[in-house]
């Protein structure tokens, strides 16, 4: 006798991964069903990438309006609202998700609202207590974040608050030198407030290229930021103002008004019924996959986040249509990891797709460093001078461009077009073939002798 199933497909976790893979799987004629415990978008859309961005932009203005002096301006009675902002940024959040939402009822994906479980390997348990039989599972639920042990760490927030704060904070501790932590610390000074980012180790931003993360601390610096290194945070003590004393390993404690803790983000695989099925889970707790996202248990797979291979939104999303084509489109599909363009949002911000030079010069290859260090015409009248920073690394032999890292306004939007460069494998010579576009910052990349 055949096996009925409720669904072709039960994916739990309504992000970026889990809807890209519904919506997929649906079009290629599969019955699909999403549980999401939170709100559909994930993540990115309603507590990362998407709303920490808009408060990226309004960070801007308070440059743009120091800045438009130098061209003219004159502007009176400036002032900034951070409860208006907040609840502009919130309501986009709300759009964002019906449109998700939407994508869901359009292609016929039933949603619950509400935790899901694995209870078999195509059985899932609902919280309301029902059963579902699915053909096959996606696990999607992706990342938390981690709070480290230490007293008083119930007083700190992770990215998951830093969105609702009632009032702007004068004072912020950001522990961590990560994506969140850099991104947060320009946010909250540019915006007014005085920043202390605080890391166990003596670096910002590990991975990135260090002449670029160098640059990046000496420009915050000069624009207020401190640092503590080699400092965890020892203890978070409420005073009976309201304001935290925030006790550091090494150097004197510090006030504060909000302590963000932003070190890392782990799986959100905890109480999720993997192992009891039979899902082979890693020391983090990440789901461990093959190249098509399939566990140890043939009917489950999982994509993005709760892989802990690469925790980037675009990733979840080719890795979903990838399980989608291979499953349900007869198309066997697996995600490319080599050229990731990435960038952090931080003031000025960084960019970078590819090998930095340190990796290249790890693999034993011989390789050629190009670099160019400018002023951005858009800081001509700055107040700040801050100068732009862009490296080719470039293979001796082949010539072909390794990797690319800037910091400099708008390297984000330069990049991804430069990303193509290097995963089609193009040579330095072609990059020097390019005829320059001026005046302009992205014409540095092909002027570099
Ligand atoms: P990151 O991994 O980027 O940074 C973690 C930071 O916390 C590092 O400075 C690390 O120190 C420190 N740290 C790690 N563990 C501990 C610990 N147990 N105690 C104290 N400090 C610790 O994590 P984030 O939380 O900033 O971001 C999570 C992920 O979200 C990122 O990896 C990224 O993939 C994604 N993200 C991407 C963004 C983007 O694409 N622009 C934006 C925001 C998030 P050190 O490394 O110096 O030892």
């Amino acid at each position: 006798m055949t096996e009925t199933f409720d669904y072709d497909l039960f994916v739990i976790g309504a992000g970026s991964g889990g809807v890209r893979a519904s919506r997929i799987a649906a079009s290629h004629g599969a019955r699909v069903a999403v549980a999401e415990e939170f709100r559909v978008g994930g993540t990115c859309v309603i507590r990362g990438c998407v709303p920490k961005k808009l408060l990226v932009y309004a960070s801007h203005f308070a440059h743009g309006l120091e800045d438009a002096a130098g061209f003219g301006w004159t502007i009176e009675g400036k002032q900034f609202d951070w409860a208006k902002l907040r609840d502009f940024v919130a309501s986009d959040v709300d759009r964002l998700e019906r449109a998700y939402t939407s994508t869901l009822d359009n292609n016929k994906v039933d949603h619950f609202h509400e935790r899901a479980s694995v209870a078999g390997p195509n059985l899932v348990r609902l919280a309301s207590g029902r059963e579902i039989r699915a053909k096959h599972i996606l696990i999607a639920v992706g990342a938390w974040p981690v709070m480290p042990d230490f007293p008083g760490n119930e007083h700190a927030i992770t990215s998951n608050e830093v969105f609702h704060l009632k009032a702007f904070p004068k004072r912020v501790v950001i522990q961590g030198a990560g994506y969140i932590a850099m991104e947060f610390a320009g946010i909250f000074n540019a915006l007014g407030a005085q920043v202390t980012v605080v890391n166990r180790s003596n670096r910002i931003l590990r991975g990135y290229d260090h002449d670029l993360t160098e640059r990046l601390m000496a420009m915050t610096e000069k624009r207020g930021i401190e640092y503590r290194f080699d400092s965890p945070i020892c203890g978070i003590e409420k005073l009976a103002d309201g304001s935290l004393r925030v006790a550091l390993d090494g150097h004197d404690p510090i006030e504060a008004d909000v302590v963000l803790v932003a070190t890392g983000r782990r799986p959100k695989t905890v109480g999720l019924g993997l192992e009891e099925a039979g899902v082979k889970l890693g020391a983090n707790g990440e789901v461990i996959v093959d190249d098509y996202g399939q566990t140890s248990v043939p009917s489950i797979h999982a994509v993005g986040d709760v892989t802990d291979r690469v925790q980037l939104t675009p990733v979840a999303i080719r890795e979903g249509h990838a399980f989608a084509d291979t499953v349900f489109g007869g198309k066997p599909r697996t995600t490319a990891y080599d050229a990731i363009p990435s960038a952090v949002f931080s003031q000025p911000p960084l960019a970078a797709v590819g090998l930095t030079e340190m990796q290249a010069r790890d693999t034993g290859a011989e390789i050629k460093v190009f670099t160019s260090d400018f002023r951005p015409m858009t800081n001509m009248f700055s107040t700040q001078v801050e100068r732009g920073y862009y490296k080719l690394v470039v293979d001796a032999a082949s010539d072909k461009v390794l990797g690319i890292h800037m910091i400099s306004p708008e390297a984000p939007e330069i990049l991804q077009a430069a990303a193509i460069a290097v995963k089609a494998g193009l040579t330095k010579a072609d990059f020097d073939a390019t005829m320059a576009l001026h005046p302009s910052m992205a014409e540095e990349l092909v002027l570099m002798r």
